[in-house]
């Protein structure tokens, strides 16, 4: 049974970065990000935290843009034009959620493919659809997870691979990423009948829900790797994943702690990102 370390795998991403920030400010380019952030969500200042102190590790720089809750969707668009066109920004970021006065859609759209480092927009999301060689802006959880996967070498070719959760910024790209790997994925969500029926066949088994507990042991093939990008807050105030940790520890091959899985995954990947846009901006191989 392993620990699929979120924390150390990251670490080792994030030093590698600062290599090349450092290689990049040699030559006088500074990756910068812009994070646009509305209203005073204790998750989002909390998720933002995180992102900007991994900025802080790797070198990028960092500009925050705060707004208050009653913003309208065409001012923030204004600002993302003006961002857009700001040669010393080279990734945007749209802290979600966004309130429900503002049209996510529509702000989410505003922002220029090429810094659009969450890998939200329609045109990144489309690209990275048609195989791993264009997985250049790809969502950075679902990127996380992969990242995990090939770090500790778990076969994906050919694998039963089950994503429960079918968002936009998870499961359905998840799904996606993991097909260009040759899985045979299954996308299981709210309405799927038997659930335990897909989960009980998975190699890997992805969770992205948001329910705790939802995942027990027996949904979970011995010796499978157990992927839980859950997170939920308890009442003690400490997280946990979608996933029966203690118990699915007896039996899986793999399985990711929360917190410290795919959480600080994809901080490191939106850091990836950043650097990405940075390089694909300036022409840089
Ligand atoms: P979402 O609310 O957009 O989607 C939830 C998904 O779960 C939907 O596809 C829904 O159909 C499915 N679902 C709900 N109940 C279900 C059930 N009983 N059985 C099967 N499927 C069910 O959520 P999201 O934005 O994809 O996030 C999912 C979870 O992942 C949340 O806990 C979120 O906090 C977490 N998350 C973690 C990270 C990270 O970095 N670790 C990043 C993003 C989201």
């Amino acid at each position: 049974m392993k620990i699929l370390d979120g924390i150390k795998v990251s670490g080792e991403i994030l030093r590698k970065l600062a290599d090349e920030v450092s290689r990049l400010n040699l030559v006088h380019i500074h990756p910068k990000l812009a994070v646009i952030l509305v209203g005073k969500n204790p998750a989002s200042l909390s998720y933002i935290k995180q992102k900007q102190k991994a900025c802080a590790r790797t070198g990028i720089e960092w500009e925050q843009f705060d707004y208050e809750e009653d913003i309208t969707t065409e001012k923030l668009i204004e600002k993302i034009e003006a961002l857009n066109a700001d040669e010393t920004f080279h990734g945007i970021l749209v802290q979600l959620p966004l309130p429900k006065n503002v049209y996510t859609p529509k702000v989410i759209k505003a922002i220029d493919p090429k810094k659009d480092v969450d890998g939200f927009t329609a045109y990144n999301l489309g690209k990275m659809f048609l195989s791993t060689e264009f997985e250049h802006l790809a969502p950075c959880t679902p990127k996380g997870v992969i990242r995990l996967l090939e770090y500790y070498q778990i076969p994906v070719k050919g694998s039963e691979a089950v994503v429960v959760g079918h968002s936009n910024i998870v499961g359905k790209p998840l799904s996606a990423m993991l097909l260009n790997r040759d899985a045979t994925v299954t996308t299981c969500h709210i309405h799927t009948k038997d659930l335990a029926s897909h989960t009980k066949r998975a190699d890997i088994l992805c969770v992205a829900v948001g329910k705790p507990g939802l995942i027990t042991a027996d949904m979970v093939k011995d010796g499978a790797a157990v992927i839980d990008i859950g997170i939920n807050k308890k009442k003690d105030g400490s997280l946990c994943g979608d996933t029966d940790f203690d118990e699915i520890f007896k039996k899986a091959g793999y399985i990711t702690p929360v917190p410290g899985g795919v959480g600080p995954m994809t901080v490191a990947c939106l850091m990836e990102n950043v650097v990405t846009a940075t390089k694909r901006i300036n022409n840089i191989p």
